[in-house]
């Protein structure tokens, strides 16, 4: 929950403290965080390479994801009302939140790391540092959207985010209560405000408004920005092509290993979102990145139904509703689900839990065409990305950006360049080193 204001842009001021001349620099990953970062090093003058597994970009994570641009309600996973919900969310069948990963060490040791970023002041912290890096992202996305005039359906629609609980409500009001950012809304001026709702009242506890917010489509994003890219002389493409390992000479990373021969760089940036864990690993360090597996359905209501004006957070249900502009009409992107887990097989029970909050929310019969999709946010337990150097020189992460991906990665890759560059401190950006998360 959004509870605090951003810590000030003051924290991430960029100082030039030196500018290193050129480099060739290699990105790993081609979905949103890898294609902002590698736009942002390209722009600066280096030479680029981008490596990605599939064919095309942003295939994975990135490719049909909530689309909300949420600047100022973050709510990280990892926090005291998720501990007090966990034993019923874990139970219910119907729950949004699973674990299927059986005795898997690596989810031992994220979980126990989940259950000490849950603390009232790690949560406070997480907060303050996602703000500071949505406040940042958000102007990065403006300026790329404006200098490279990329089209994706970006929209100020505002977000409502809508309680069921009397508890989980009160907590939210009183912890907005200094940010004046946010509007705090009876049941009634709910139903008002979004007259696509289909709720009662008195099934609502009240919701909170936040008019700035916004909606984009994060595949179209990626696919403007990837145009735009290919025609930038200094940025290779290494498509179609698995990275298998590291490349190490003298405690450094030189090249990494792939199926289809080495590629060698002055620096590597780690942008392969949940596989980035494993890849650190073959380097020889932990990070705590684990797949937070999500679904999607898009539906296209009829054209006579009421449409749905903002973005709407069923905060009970754990579940987005975002409308998204589409050949003329407004089609409606559903998202949700946080199951651990690994594997991308969809699972028809998880979309039908999608399927029928639409039509219970909205009352859309979502019978037809619902594209459904699913994806692994790479998710850290303090639900904080991480972005710093590795403890293998020459190797820099930009990774772990869980459920708020999409509205983190151009700030996130602005840090990543500037870092990389010694425009900025690495003290500066100490909220995501992997020291804090490790
Ligand atoms: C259901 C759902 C809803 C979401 N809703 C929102 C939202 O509303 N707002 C928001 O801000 N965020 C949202 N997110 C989160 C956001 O989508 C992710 O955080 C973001 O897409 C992560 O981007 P990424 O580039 O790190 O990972 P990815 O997009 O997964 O990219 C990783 C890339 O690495 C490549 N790769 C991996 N391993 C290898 C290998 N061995 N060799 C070569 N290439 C490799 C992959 O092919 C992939 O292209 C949502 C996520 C999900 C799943």
């Amino acid at each position: 929950m959004t509870t605090l204001r951003p810590i000030g842009l003051a924290r991430f001021d960029r100082a030039i403290i030196s500018m290193r001349p050129e480099m060739k620099i290699c990105v790993l990953g081609a979905g949103v965080i890898g294609l902002t970062t590698a736009w942002c090093l390209a722009e600066a003058g280096h030479d680029v390479v981008i490596v990605d597994r599939h064919a095309s970009t942003a295939k994975d994570a990135s490719a049909a994801n909530g689309a909300q641009l949420s600047y100022a309600f973050v709510a990280p996973l990892a926090s005291p009302a998720t501990l007090r919900k966990l034993p019923s969310l874990l139970l219910s069948s119907e729950s949004p939140m699973r674990i299927r990963a059986g005795l898997d060490p690596a989810l031992v040791s994220w979980g126990l790391r989940f259950l000490l970023a849950c603390r009232p002041a790690a949560m406070r912290e997480t907060i303050a540092a996602q703000l500071a890096l949505a406040a940042l992202s958000r102007s990065e996305l403006t300026r790329l959207t404006q200098s490279l005039m990329l089209s994706f359906g970006l929209r100020t629609a505002g977000k409502l985010v809508v309680f069921r609980s009397r508890r989980e409500f009160d907590v939210a009001r009183r912890a907005i209560v200094a940010t004046g950012e946010q509007q705090i809304l009876t049941p009634a001026e709910c139903l008002a405000l979004e007259p696509a709702l289909r709720l009662d009242a008195d099934e609502l506890a009240g919701g909170i408004f936040t008019a700035s917010e916004q909606v984009g489509d994060c595949a179209a994003f990626c696919a403007g920005l990837t145009t735009r890219l290919k025609r930038q002389h200094n940025v290779e493409w290494v498509l179609g092509t698995e990275v298998r390992g590291p490349v190490r000479s003298g405690g450094r990373l030189v090249a990494i290993d792939t199926d289809k021969g080495h590629v060698q760089a002055d620096h590597f940036v780690l942008c392969m979102g949940a596989a980035s864990a494993a890849f650190a690993k073959a380097c020889g360090f932990h990070l705590p990145i684990y797949p937070l597996k999500g679904y999607s359905i898009t539906l296209l209501p009829a054209p006579e139904a009421r449409v749905l004006r903002h973005s709407v957070t069923d905060m009970e249900r754990k579940l987005v509703f975002a409308p998204l502009a589409r050949d003329g009409r407004t089609a409606i992107r559903v998202a949700g689900i946080a199951d651990l887990e690994r594997g991308t097989t969809i699972d028809a029970g998880r979309v039908e839990i999608l399927r029928r909050a639409s039509a219970e929310l909205l009352g859309i019969d979502a019978a037809g065409d619902i594209e459904p999709w699913c994806g692994l946010r790479p998710m850290t337990p303090d639900s904080r990305p991480i972005i710093g150097w590795s403890p293998l020189q020459g190797l820099f992460i930009n990774s772990g950006h869980g459920m708020l991906g999409w509205t983190l990665a151009c700030g996130s890759a602005r840090l990543t360049a500037d870092m990389i560059e010694c425009r900025r401190s690495v003290t500066a950006a100490s909220a995501f080193a992997l020291r804090r998360a490790a």
